[in-house]
């Protein structure tokens, strides 16, 4: 049985949890150690337990206690080479990642362990690189993308082998437009170096439509462009458009989400 739990979604900082029986990790530490500490325990789940960090990019609300953690459990921290190079050099990570670095080929499955196949992809936002991740564990299949300003082939492909698919929805367009970011933000938001809107995430997945989607988790919501309910009524229009029977949630931004297990 695989457990996710997300325990933080959006830009005040990211972090999800996914395990069975045998390994666990976590993807981006975003929040602090102790709250992640204790949002696991509140599920009987102990750090301790903990194998893995995976890291999607070096923003600061995906790695901003990614030092601390490391520094205090000692876990490894897998990533791809070019990001290991960026966080040698970020405040939040500098000197404090040693001994714990993995590293990870994009666009290859790498076993890590011994249930649990990873697959990092690239995808376009305004960071040193941003990958998502595409993983087999416990034979379930996951698709975790947030934080990209557009989609691509690769994302397509790697949302359609997804049983369970992670995605970004980070914002209402008229929202966005008509609301009070100042326009240098609002057009890098825009950009195909930004964030997903609700019609970009429902555009993907359209274009990745599959019989084997069982579940959407939408993630990385605006707090200022965006609504859960304006960002699930869009996906759930879409989802019922493409005849797709796969059941819906909206990750919460501040706080954790149900344990939601496979
Ligand atoms: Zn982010
Ligand atoms: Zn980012």
């Amino acid at each position: 049985m695989v457990r996710f739990l997300s325990l933080s979604s959006g830009s005040n900082g990211n972090c999800y949890y996914f395990g069975d029986d045998k390994t666990a990790f976590l993807i981006d530490i975003g929040i602090g150690a102790r709250t992640i500490k204790k949002r696991l325990a509140e599920h009987d789940i102990s750090i301790d337990s903990v194998d893995a960090i995976f890291v999607t990019h070096d923003h600061f609300d995906h790695i901003k206690s990614l030092g601390t953690f490391t520094e205090r459990y000692q876990k490894p921290v897998y990533l791809t080479r070019t990001l290991d190079r960026a966080l040698r050099h970020n405040f939040c990570t500098a000197g404090r990642l040693k001994g714990c670095v993995r590293y990870l080929s994009e666009g290859e499955a790498n076993e890590v362990g011994e249930n649990l196949s990873v697959t990092p992809f690239v995808v376009p936002h305004d960071a040193t690189q941003t990958v998502g991740y595409h993983f087999v564990l416990d034979g379930e299949r996951f698709t975790v993308m947030t934080d990209l300003g557009e989609v691509t082939d690769d994302a397509v492909h790697y949302a359609s082998l997804a049983d369970h698919l992670v995605v970004e929805s980070n914002y209402d367009v008229d929202m966005l437009m008509t609301g009070t970011y100042p326009p240098e933000l609002k057009h890098r938001i825009l950009t195909q170096h930004g964030h997903l809107s609700n019609e970009q995430t429902a555009s993907l997945l359209r274009r990745s439509r599959h019989e084997g989607l069982r579940d959407v988790y939408l993630c990385h919501l605006s707090a200022n462009n965006n609504t859960p309910s304006v960002a699930f009524e869009s996906a759930k229009k879409t989802l019922e458009s493409i005849g797709s029977r796969a059941s819906l949630k909206v990750l919460p931004r501040a706080c954790a989400s149900e344990l939601f297990t496979f």
